[in-house]
């Protein structure tokens, strides 16, 4: 069995294999005259398969000099700490207003206990801090060079506040962490990502406008793999994303409890997405993607409902 798959030239996925699933957590690789470049690295519940990911990739541990992070969420960034310990000279790269949780990972980890509960350990790891002299602090707007390398950062709310994309200017590939979505290579709809508590579709919309005004070859996303045609993809990942807001917004008005509301609308979405796929390609979509993509976007709407203090 493989994890990885080149991309373009010097960038590669790799597939973390979360909780035995293929497909569904991507780290990339970049390949640098100064080491290796990891966007993304994972959760730490995956480090065991990062260390697989490197060496089919034919990296020592030590290669990796540098994290790009697009956020600070456990499925994406989870195990930087732990990597941060072992390698004194790695380099995280992180948005200012994600940078203090890397540092002191408490709030972050209550608010995921809070979605989690007891099975935070088996879904993320252990969350270790990253020392303070390894973080390097963005804003967005960056345009650095690694070891030959050109690599755009560009600040993208819309699904967390402290999002970063980033561009790889020769290879043609944006990273977009979850900012662009989720998509699949099973001729599945793109479809938005919109956990609590962070959901701001007005900040949204410029973060894809910016990122397409970059014309990448392709948009590497973390769930999963890379969109071919990113005009395409984001055009269909903000429709659903409108659709959706105005179904979750619809859905506040009936009776139940959220769960129940929930669930009623992750059902009748699922439904609506997968009946005109083949039988093959349904799978694909998970009803439980849809089902945490209701709890940002009910966050979202009462917060904006709030009457002013
Ligand atoms: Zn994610």
């Amino acid at each position: 069995m493989t994890l990885l798959q080149p991309l373009a030239d010097g960038v590669t996925l790799g597939d973390l294999h979360h909780l035995d699933r293929a497909e569904s957590i991507a780290v990339y690789l970049i390949d640098t005259r100064d080491g290796l470049v990891l966007v993304d690295p994972g959760p730490a519940s995956c480090l065991d398969t990062l260390h697989d990911v490197l060496r089919e990739a034919g990296a020592a541990p030590d290669d990796v000099r540098n994290v790009l992070l697009t956020h600070i969420h456990l499925d994406h960034a989870g195990v930087v700490g732990t990597l941060a310990r072992a390698r004194p000279r790695l380099r995280v790269h992180v948005h200012a207003r994600g940078a203090k949780h890397l540092l002191d990972p408490a709030r972050l980890l209550d608010s995921a206990r809070r979605i989690y509960g007891d099975d935070m350990d088996r879904l993320w790891g252990e969350v270790l801090p990253v020392p303070a002299d390894q973080l390097v602090v963005l804003e967005g707007g960056e345009r650095l060079t690694i070891g030959g390398r050109i690599l755009r950062a560009a600040w993208t709310p819309g699904h967390a506040w402290h999002h970063l994309a980033w561009l790889d200017e020769r290879a043609g590939i944006a990273f977009t962490g979850d900012v662009a979505g989720e998509g699949t290579q099973h001729g599945t709809p793109a479809l938005p990502v919109t956990p609590p508590p962070d959901i701001d579709l007005e900040a949204w919309r410029p973060s894809l406008d910016l990122i397409e005004a970059w014309g990448a070859e392709a948009l590497a996303l973390t769930h999963f793999g890379p969109a071919r045609e990113p005009a395409t993809h984001l055009r269909q990942m903000w429709e659903t994303l409108l659709l959706w807001s105005v179904s979750v917004h619809e859905s506040l008005a009936t009776d139940g409890p959220d769960e129940a509301r929930a669930e009623a609308w992750a059902h009748t979405e699922h439904d609506r997405l997968t009946s005109p796929l083949p039988p093959e390609a349904r799978a694909h979509v998970l009803l439980e993607t849809v089902l945490g993509s209701w709890y940002g976007l009910a966050r979202y709407w009462r917060k904006k409902e709030e009457p002013p203090a």
